[in-house]
């Protein structure tokens, strides 16, 4: 068995057997990874708080290889990030954050990806009500740029050629980010992208919110973000989280 000690952030738990938990971790030198958390549930002891959602630490994981359970054994928290859970948009945003990252990333080293997550995190934890949508959509498409699949901005995602700051642009998933106006032509399906918009998804995606977007603004960037991760980053199953924070059911 193969020790991995590394920093790593609880994403779910959820109890297994009697007394254990199993935690889903993104981790800075191991990716996204399962662990079990043996007797996690019996004693608060061994773990303490570590079995909490959006805690952070380090951790000792032992892995087998060609197992997809790997079993911790030491989880030192250093940060709980109790705020998350003291408001419903905050948390809401949190576990968006999460499936993304769950469902995308993968079981291979990737610091960027782990730091997105973490600053994603802990810029929620402290956002005002009326900015956390703002956060969750800035943070959402900062993963999804670590992910690698970052929309062209400013050149135009077909011929390259590069883009006037202040146009108007069509932007068309399938062919991955912002157009010119000559293949914007062509494009045969795309959403107008006003500068102001483009402008804020430049921002998004090294994770820059900037000021709370408005109702009708937030709305249009969280139907660009689901029609992007429809068209690349999908596995056939709805993202529910996404979903939920979408339509603000909370
Ligand atoms: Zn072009």
């Amino acid at each position: 068995m193969a020790l991995l000690a590394t920093d790593a952030i609880v994403l779910h738990a959820f109890d297994y057997l009697e007394s254990s938990r199993i935690l889903r971790l993104v981790t800075r030198d191991g990716g996204v990874r399962s662990a079990l958390a043996k007797g996690a549930r019996r004693s608060s002891r061994r773990f303490g708080s570590a079995v909490d959602l959006f805690a952070q630490g380090s951790v000792q994981l032992y892995a087998k290889p060609g197992r997809d359970l790997d079993t911790l054994s030491a989880f030192d928290v250093v940060l709980a990030r109790p705020m998350l859970a003291e408001d419903l948009g905050r948390f809401a945003g949190a576990s968006a954050i999460a499936e993304l990252t769950l469902r995308f990333g993968r079981d291979a080293a990737d610091a960027g990806l782990f730091d997105a997550v973490a600053e994603a995190l802990d810029a929620l934890a402290v956002a005002a009500p009326d900015a956390a949508l703002t956060a969750t959509l800035a943070s959402a498409w900062r993963i999804v740029a670590e992910l690698g699949f970052a929309p062209a901005v400013d050149v135009c995602a077909d011929c390259h050629a590069a883009l006037d700051a202040e146009a108007t642009v069509m932007f068309s998933h399938r062919a991955g980010g912002a157009l010119c106006a000559r293949c914007g032509r062509l494009a045969p399906a795309g959403r107008k992208l006003p500068a102001e918009a483009r402008n804020a998804l430049r921002g998004f995606l090294v994770g820059v919110a900037g000021e709370a977007l408005d109702d009708a603004s937030t709305r249009a960037h969280q139907r660009l973000l689901r029609e992007f991760l429809a068209e690349h980053l999908t596995d056939g199953r709805p993202l529910r989280a996404l979903e939920l924070w979408e339509e603000q059911r909370w």
